[in-house]
């Protein structure tokens, strides 16, 4: 096993050259699929699009790697990880460019990201795989251990790209297992100069970073060589990808899609909250699985709140991500683009009183923020996951209405609750059939907390020690005391 961490990490240039990681080498393919960056709707990188035989040799290598790798002590993992993190952190500013200019993240969230998945990376290696004794008598000790599955393959989507891709190595590796990663193909740049930064930090074929078209995650998730699908993404591709993994009962963890309630109670300081029930809704520009994406509003600040966020709508810079004072960029890719203009365009040929925010870039992805003004619980914008800067405002009276229409969605996600009275929060918190609440904040998430999705918003864990366990078979031993 190579000792690399010890030393420099390899040159690599950020801006050009994408090579897929296989087995501790650069991989092309003779064809290539472009790169967007979405501020512009113009290619600028092309990267390789792996087939078949690029799959077969990735799932090879990390096989061959499997053996020596899961009997590498746990602490040796760690170390390496943590090496890994080391040098993420050193290759945060560059990296953050390149992040901007493929998924049009603002260059402080970009940032902000990279360095998220730094510090995910050095906690989540120092979680520990517990040997719980489950009997222990004159006779005999019953240990339970938790052993690594095998191959996994990891899938991403484009939203965050380099944090869920940690949240997938890192559990994966610390608990023995090797790993073939594939990011979206939208926002694939970072993620393969990942795979090459790390190449000395891991030995060969432990980490694999292959990208392709959309036929690439079939064939990964019907590939016989895997043992488990970390997969996130959306509820519609979890379930083919839940379906796929049935042939073989691959272990699989879903983390799907949201449609997230927010509930603001009537005693709120509206003023003082308005910036983050905004921020809560659109950063990102409102493509986060746990953003808000269903505001609803108590009818005695409902006017309130409603004309304090399109205040903030109409003042915030939504702009090409790479330019000085932009907050907000672009969606990220253009059948999404389309989606979200759909769903306005529904909203608008339905009579909906939509409220828009400032003026946004020509070229590119872009789309106004938009609040719909106290639509019908049926209309689309209510129903339907939006993925984008489009935030129906509903007015409520009676709690055990607005905790029923909260309920009400095959989605089961995250969501908030905002009051000054703790306690009636906790209560509503309690009644919502969702995987996180959070009461007045959002958007939070730790390293040692499980982020589960409830309902069809997900299916297993990420995150914390049960996160962990995810990525392990359990086994009992069963020991007597004399021989
Ligand atoms: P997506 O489902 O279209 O794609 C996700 C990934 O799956 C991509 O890498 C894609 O190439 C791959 N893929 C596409 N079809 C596949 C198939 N049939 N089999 C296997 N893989 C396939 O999702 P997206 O549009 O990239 O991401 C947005 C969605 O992800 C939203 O619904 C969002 O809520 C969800 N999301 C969930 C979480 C979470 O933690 N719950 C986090 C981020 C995003």
């Amino acid at each position: 096993m190579s000792d690399a961490t010890a030393t420099s990490p390899p040159v690599v240039d950020l801006e050009a050259g994408y090579v897929m990681t296989i087995a501790g080498r650069p991989v092309t393919t003779a064809a290539t699929l472009p790169v967007v960056n979405p501020a512009t709707g113009q290619p600028f990188a092309h990267v390789p699009n792996a087939g078949p035989a690029e799959l077969d040799a990735a799932v090879a290598a990390a096989r061959e790697a499997f053996p020596g790798w899961r009997a590498t002590p746990i602490a040796e993992r760690r170390r390496r990880l943590k090496a890994a993190a080391d040098i993420l952190e050193a290759h945060a500013e560059s990296l953050a460019r390149l992040f901007t200019r493929e998924q049009g993240r603002p260059i402080d969230g970009a940032k902000g990201e990279i360095l998220q998945a730094v510090y995910w990376m050095r906690a989540g290696a120092d979680l520990d795989l517990p040997v719980e004794v489950t009997e222990d008598t004159p006779q005999r000790r019953i240990e339970v251990r938790h052993e690594p599955l095998g191959v996994v393959c990891g899938i991403v989507p484009w939203n965050f790209p380099i944090t869920l891709a940690v949240w997938k190595i890192t559990p994966a590796l610390l608990a023995g297992n090797t790993l073939v990663l594939k990011p979206s193909p939208f926002t694939p740049l970072c993620t393969l100069k990942l795979g090459e930064l790390l190449v000395d930090v891991f030995p060969p074929g432990v980490l694999n970073v292959i990208c392709g078209d959309d036929a690439l995650g079939p064939l990964m998730t019907t590939h016989p060589g895997f043992a488990k699908i970390s997969f996130t993404g959306s509820t519609a591709t979890g379930r083919k990808v839940m379906e796929a993994a049935s042939r073989d009962l691959k272990r699989l963890t879903l983390e799907l899609g949201g449609n997230d309630a927010a509930i603001v109670m009537p005693d709120v300081d509206v003023d003082a909250i308005a910036q983050q029930l905004f921020f809560g809704a659109f950063f990102n520009t409102a493509q986060i699985c746990v953003a808000t994406k269903r505001l609803y509003v108590h009818e005695d600040i409902y006017d309130a709140v409603r004309d304090r966020l399109h205040a903030l709508a109409k003042a915030v810079t939504v702009g090409d991500g790479a330019q000085q004072g932009a907050v907000l960029g672009p969606i990220q890719n253009a059948p999404q683009h389309r989606r979200v203009l759909e769903l306005i365009d529904d909203a608008r040929a339905n009579g909906l009183t939509l409220l828009e925010g400032g003026p946004v870039p020509e070229g590119g992805y872009f789309v106004p923020i938009t609040l719909v003004d106290n639509p019908p619980d049926n209309a689309r914008v209510v129903t339907e996951e939006a993925f984008g800067p489009v935030l129906p405002l509903l007015k409520f009276r009676d709690i055990d209405d607005v905790v029923a229409r909260a309920n009400d969605t095959e989605y089961g996600l995250a969501g908030a609750v905002w009051s000054k009275d703790v306690d009636t929060a906790l209560d509503v918190a309690g009644r919502l059939e969702t995987g996180t609440v959070w009461i007045n904040q959002n958007l939070q998430a730790t390293p040692f907390t499980p982020l589960a999705g409830h309902k069809q918003s997900g299916f297993g864990v990420e995150n914390g020690l049960p996160g962990l366990l995810e990525f392990t078979q359990p086994k009992a031993i069963y020991i007597p005391k004399q021989a």
